[in-house]
């Protein structure tokens, strides 16, 4: 007979979003919950992910509580400023349709964080935790006697009351539970860099939206940005071809004369977007949480944030009942979850895909619609803090 691994919780995917659950309820139960993550890729950071992330200032205030901040602030860059423009690239003179800095609070809204800093930071704090990490993919799962079976492969099956599918946009669990997952591609790639600059960002995030998409320019530590470059699929493969020279003549006419010159830091990475929401997040002792449970355009860069609220949200509910002595696999933990976090989920989707088609067009009458809309807010200061607020995280 195989032998079964028994944890209270098992969680399948080990980047983002799993790691930060399994750490937030770890730290609040110790050694009364036993954690186990499974990852095939083994917790390493990915040589193929140059991504940095805007970190919402409560995400920030959760790391902090776990006492992941220090670490992390040695490679955080705060925007203290973030300003939005859809001025043609030929205009000498770029005005700003809409922008908002941390001035009128003690904190800024957002850190930008490299992925693979953030990884590396989780592993270590999770291994100290003492959580089990494993690096093999759950390929199957059976509910039996009020637990679950995580299957992976050959090796014998792991035994939990919760199951978690954090495993990314193409949830292996997700499709055994028969989730079924709406959406569709946006027919553009976000292309990513590192750039080096000759003059300081000041903190400053710059967002550009032009036909294609947007092209942003988010600040990193030292003189150096990160690109998340929108461009159709045809073309995004046309830039991947290109001669680095050619490349910098294109990046300057997007960056204008302000940072002064560029350097190229890293190659050209290309990740294909696509809109994307589980119609359940739980089933049967299974939650969805992260890019499993919902997959959005990057505009807003929000789409880890609200992956780790989904972690942060079910860690309370499971806190919750492991502490009154109760199962934490039960139907009522799992419905608590995904009433907290459906609404907030599809309204960033929506938002997202909206906002994606209102700038990625050169339409004359979406010009002034979107001119007459930013203007608005700009010149509103409820309005305004409304969206510093959502840059925050939502609040
Ligand atoms: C260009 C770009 C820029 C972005 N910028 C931002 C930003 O500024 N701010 C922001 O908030 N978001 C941003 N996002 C979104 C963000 O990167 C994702 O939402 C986030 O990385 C998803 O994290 P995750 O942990 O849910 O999934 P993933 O990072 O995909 O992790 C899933 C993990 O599951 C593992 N796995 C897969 N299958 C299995 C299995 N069967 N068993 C066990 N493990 C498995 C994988 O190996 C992987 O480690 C951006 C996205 C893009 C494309």
């Amino acid at each position: 007979m195989q032998f079964i691994n028994s944890y209270d919780l098992v969680i399948a995917g080990g980047g983002h979003a799993g790691l930060t659950l399994a750490l937030t309820v770890k730290s609040a139960l110790g050694e009364n919950c036993s954690v186990a993550v499974f990852d095939p890729n083994g917790f390493e950071p990915r040589a193929n992910d140059l991504r940095a992330s805007a970190i919402a200032a409560v995400v920030r205030q959760k790391f902090e509580e776990l006492g992941l901040w220090n670490d992390l602030q040695k490679d955080a860059q705060p925007i203290h400023d973030m300003v939005i423009t859809d001025t043609a690239l030929e205009e000498p003179v770029r005005p700003a349709l809409l922008s908002f800095g941390d001035k009128q609070s003690d904190q800024p809204f957002a850190h930008m964080v490299g992925n693979n800093t953030l990884s590396a930071v989780l592993k270590k704090a999770a291994i100290a935790a003492g959580i089990e990490l494993i690096q093999a993919p759950v390929t199957g799962y059976q509910i039996s006697n009020e637990h679950v079976e995580a299957m992976h492969g050959k090796s014998a099956p792991s035994h939990a009351k919760l199951l978690v599918a954090a495993d990314g946009a193409r949830s292996t669990l997700r499709e055994l539970a028969g989730i079924a997952f709406y959406g569709w591609g946006y027919g553009q790639m976000a292309l990513v860099a590192t750039i080096g600059h000759e003059r300081p960002h000041g903190g400053r995030a710059v967002e550009h939206f032009l036909p294609s998409g947007p092209f942003a320019i988010l600040p990193l530590t030292d003189n150096r940005s990160s690109i998340v470059w929108t461009e159709r699929d045809r073309d995004a493969k046309r830039l991947m071809e290109m001669e680095t020279d050619s490349l910098l003549r294109e990046l300057e006419r997007r960056f204008g004369l302000e940072l002064g010159k560029l350097t190229l830091l890293t190659a050209l990475e290309a990740w294909p977007l696509k809109l994307g929401l589980a119609k359940r997040f739980i089933s049967e002792r299974l939650a969805l949480i992260g890019d499993a449970a919902h997959v959005i355009h990057p505009i807003a860069g929000q789409g880890l944030n609200l992956g780790l609220k989904d972690a942060f949200s079910l860690a309370t509910r499971i806190v919750e009942q492991a502490r009154l002595g109760l199962d934490i696999g039960d139907a009522t933990v799992l419905k608590a979850y995904e009433r907290d976090r459906r609404f907030d989920t599809s309204a960033m989707a929506v938002t997202t895909d909206v906002l994606n088609r209102l700038f990625s067009n050169d339409s004359m009458p979406l010009r002034v619609i979107r001119g007459f809309g930013l203007g608005l807010v700009q010149r509103s200061p409820r309005l305004k803090q409304f969206f510093i607020g959502q840059a925050a995280g939502g609040i």
